[in-house]
């Protein structure tokens, strides 16, 4: 039997992460993979596709030059299925391909097939031609992700109700589309297919949406979102979706509301995708959604050599974070120094328009009973937000009275999930109001809102060199 220094298994952004750093070490390290090709729920069924479907829909829609020349602006008069497809093929066999390469260059072996636990440091693997393996490792690693939630009761049929696996195959657009679920999956995908000129409801049984991010963003977002006339029903629960003989679905919420679209998208949460580990062979057990108790700073499991990472121990799921957690579990696992990386990371929501969002809202500021002043800037104020044709665009800053310092910075707007990085490196790095202040920006560009939002900041905050 073949034994390896670390076993990994999944190929997403926490397994393929880990595994490289391993073996970049000079380890020797398996990945155990069950999809057809490597690269997890990231590349073929989340963050990628659905990113590149948002690319694609606002290129073709002609959606970001819809400011100067109006909403019935279209690049594409007719935009089928095909034509959002077209692109994510190309684009999902660039991502794989790359993924490859760097296995293949750091000597990290694959295999694919599905892996099972016979006792705590040995692992089956069941391969599609019937074959079966087993390997043994000194240290294994969980990155075996999660898959989409599929409740009982809702009638899936993989073409008009559908959940967000299933979304990327679709063959025709539908008319109207209601999406069940208003977590940061399911805004995506329903702002997409609004800039798609689709109707769109979403249908959510908690009173808000995305109750992480700050208020005043939140509030923006769904002016927004209401003014080009996507439908929110929050705090009704949709409590059954039927086919109509007409070909249509039927959502029925618990006032006995009935929304009627052509399409329903589920996208109601996400389980770890643990069940076919034989967990109890390895000493271990998942929580009722199918997820893993690690410690948070080593990533170690109950059972000392067996880490998981990524999004089956839960909170915060996403690639970005869980590519982190995957290199420290790694290095944790071979014996090597793990830094913990910065309390503060960015959130990136793709929707239309995005959000991102790093460090502590407004409300997380008051609640902890910290003074602090707040700097805004709308982009609509900026040069660079005339050129684009930007009416719309807002970056907030919250500030510390008494240190001065950056506490969050909160972006809803064009181009906010890259510029949240100034932010968040000033952040990080215990900077002042006083950065965006005395710095020069590059003009004309929307990174100019940073200068904006500090000084009306520090208009308020008061200059500390006059201050007796
Ligand atoms: C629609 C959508 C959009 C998203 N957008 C973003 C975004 O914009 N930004 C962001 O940062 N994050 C985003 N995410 C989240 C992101 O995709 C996840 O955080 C990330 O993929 C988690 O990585 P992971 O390594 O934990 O595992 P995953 O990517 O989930 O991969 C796990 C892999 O393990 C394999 N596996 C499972 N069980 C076994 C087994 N028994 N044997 C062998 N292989 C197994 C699976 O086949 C899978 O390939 C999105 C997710 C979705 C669903």
């Amino acid at each position: 039997m073949q034994e390896y220094d670390l076993i990994v298994v999944g190929s997403g952004p926490a397994g393929r992460r880990g595994a490289i750093q391993a073996a970049k070490l000079g380890r020797s390290v398996l990945v155990i993979e069950q999809g057809k090709r490597v690269g997890g729920v990231s590349v073929h069924t989340g963050t990628i596709p659905s990113k590149t479907l948002r690319e694609t829909a606002l290129n073709l829609s002609g959606w970001r030059e819809r400011g100067f020349y109006g909403r019935a602006y279209r690049v594409k008069q007719e935009i089928s299925a095909d034509d959002l497809r077209r692109r994510l093929l190309i684009t999902l066999d660039h991502e794989v391909e790359v993924l490859e390469h760097q296995f293949a260059r750091n000597r990290v072996q694959h295999i694919r097939g599905k892996a099972s636990f016979v006792t705590p440091d040995t692992l089956e693997i069941h391969k599609d031609d019937g074959e079966t393996l087993h390997v043994t490792g000194k240290s294994i690693m969980l990155a075996v992700g999660t898959k989409p939630y599929r409740p009982e009761n809702i009638p899936f049929d993989g073409v008009s109700v559908l959940d967000s696996d299933e979304l990327l195959d679709i063959r025709d657009l539908p008319r109207s589309i209601a999406v069940i679920g208003a977590g940061v999956i399911g805004i995506e995908y329903a702002t997409i297919f609004s800039a798609l000129d689709l109707q769109v409801t979403v249908i959510d049984p908690k009173p808000a949406i995305l109750d992480f991010i700050d208020r005043e963003i939140v509030e923006d977002f769904i002016y927004q979102l209401r003014d080009r006339s996507m439908k929110l029903i929050l705090g009704q629960l949709a409590e059954s979706v039927e086919k109509l003989d007409n070909g249509k679905c039927c959502i029925t919420l618990d006032n006995g509301r009935r929304v009627v679209s052509d399409m329903v998208l589920y996208a109601a949460g996400r389980v770890g995708a643990t069940d076919s580990l034989n967990l109890p062979a390895a000493g271990l057990t998942a929580d009722s959604r199918g997820r893993l108790n690690v410690d948070p700073e080593t990533f170690q499991t109950d059972v000392p050599h067996i880490y998981a990472a990524g999004d089956v121990v839960g909170f915060p799921s996403l690639a970005s974070t869980s590519m982190e957690q995957g290199r420290i579990a790694a290095r944790v696992a071979i014996g090597a120094i793990a830094k913990e990386p910065p309390k503060y990371f960015p959130y990136g929501i793709y929707a239309v328009p995005e959000i991102s969002t790093c460090g502590l809202t407004e409300e997380e500021v008051k609640e902890r009973g910290i003074p602090y002043e707040c700097g805004i800037a709308r982009f609509r104020e900026t040069s660079r937000g005339h050129i684009m044709g930007l009416d719309a665009g807002l970056l907030k800053m919250i500030f510390s009275l008494k240190t001065r310092r950056l506490l969050g910075v909160h972006i809803v707007g064009e181009g906010a999930t890259e510029l949240v990085h100034i932010g968040q490196a000033v952040l990080n790095l215990k900077g002042t109001v006083e950065y965006f202040v005395e710095n020069t920006f590059n003009y004309p560009t929307l990174a100019e809102a940073y200068k904006i939002a500090g000084l009306d900041a520090w208009n308020r905050m008061g200059d500390p060199f006059q201050m007796g």
